[in-house]
C-alpha cells in the first residue's frame, strides 16, 4: 500500500487517533510525538531503531499469493493486514505490509503491543508464521481485535510442532486449542490444524543431518529406514545421539524452568 493511502489508516500507537504529514514525519495532534518517515516507511515506534532484516529472515520469502487464496473470497478485496509481512516478493495496493523488522517490502513499522492502525481498520488480518515470534500474543490478538472492523475476518497460522528457531526470539508454539484461547474474543470460522506432516519430518531430519559430524551423517545416510527404525525401537539411536547441541535445542521435547520466589 503507497504512503498516501496509508496515512489515511495509520494511527498514534499511543493515541490509536490519525497522525498527520508534515515533511518527513507523521505528528500525532493528541500526544504530539513525531514518527519517522524512512524511504516512504513509517516508523510507528515510540522510541529506538527497528532493526534490518538480514542473513536467513532474507533468505525465507513468503509466496504471497497465498493471502489472497487463504482468505474468505468476500474479504479478499478490503483493506488487508498482512501482520508480520516479512520477506514479500510484491506490493498490492490493498494489503498493509506490516512488520517489527525492516524487509525490502516493509509498509510500516511497528510493534505487536500497540498497533499503529486507528480501530476497526482492516476489513481482514493476515498472519503466517509471525505469533510464535511475539513475547505476550494474548495482548497482540487484543490488538489484533481493536483494529478488525466489525464482522472483518482474521486468518492465523502459528507453529504448532515446530523446531525451536533462533533467527528471531521464538516464544510460544500453539495447540489448536491454545489458538482456539487466544482467538477467544473472535467468532470461529475454521480451527483446524495443517496437513503437511511430511514436510515436518523432513525438517526435523535436516536439523539432526546439519547436527551431525561428517562421520555420524555417513552413518546414518547408509542405514536404511527400516534399520533405523528397528534400531529405534531397541533404544539405540545411533548416530542420531551424536548431534550437536543447537540441533538437540532446535528439537528438544519439552523445556523447563527451575526458580525461586
Ligand atoms: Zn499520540
Amino acid at each position: 500500500m503507497d504512503l498516501d493511502r496509508l496515512v489515511e489508516i495509520l494511527g498514534c500507537p499511543t493515541c490509536r487517533v490519525r497522525v498527520e504529514p508534515i515533511r518527513d514525519a507523521l505528528f500525532c495532534p493528541e500526544c504530539g510525538h513525531r514518527y519517522r518517515v524512512e524511504d516512504g516507511v513509517p516508523w510507528m515506534i515510540v522510541q529506538g531503531t527497528p532493526p534490518a532484516a538480514k542473513g536467513e529472515d532474507l533468505a525465507v520469502e513468503k509466496p504471497y499469493v497465498r493471502i489472497p487464496r487463504d482468505l474468505p473470497e468476500e474479504f479478499r478485496d478490503g483493506i488487508v493486514l498482512d501482520y508480520g509481512a516479512g520477506n514479500q516478493k510484491q506490493k498490492y495496493p490493498h494489503v498493509v505490509q506490516f512488520d517489527t523488522v525492516r524487509f525490502p517490502t516493509t509498509d510500516v513499522l511497528g510493534t505487536p503491543d500497540a498497533l499503529p492502525f486507528q480501530d476497526s481498520t482492516f476489513d481482514a488480518i493476515y498472519s503466517s508464521s509471525a505469533i510464535e515470534y511475539l513475547p505476550d500474543p494474548f495482548l497482540a490478538t487484543a490488538e489484533i481485535h481493536r483494529v478488525t472492523k466489525p464482522g472483518g475476518v482474521i486468518l492465523l497460522r502459528v507453529a504448532f510442532m515446530q523446531p525451536f528457531r533462533s533467527v528471531r526470539e521464538h516464544y510460544f508454539n500453539m495447540t489448536v486449542e491454545g489458538l482456539r484461547r487466544l482467538t477467544r474474543d473472535f467468532h470461529p470460522l475454521q480451527v483446524s490444524w495443517d496437513p503437511t506432516a511430511p514436510h515436518l519430518f523432513r525438517w526435523v531430519l535436516a536439523i539432526l543431518l546439519q547436527g551431525m559430524d561428517p562421520p555420524a551423517r555417513k552413518e546414518a545416510l547408509g542405514m536404511t529406514f527400516g534399520e533405523l527404525v528397528a534400531r529405534m525401537e531397541k533404544n539405540d539411536y545411533g548416530p542420531f545421539e551424536k548431534i550437536s547441541d543447537d540441533a538437540r535445542k532446535a528439537l528438544s521435547p519439552c523445556v523447563f524452568f527451575c526458580g525461586y520466589k
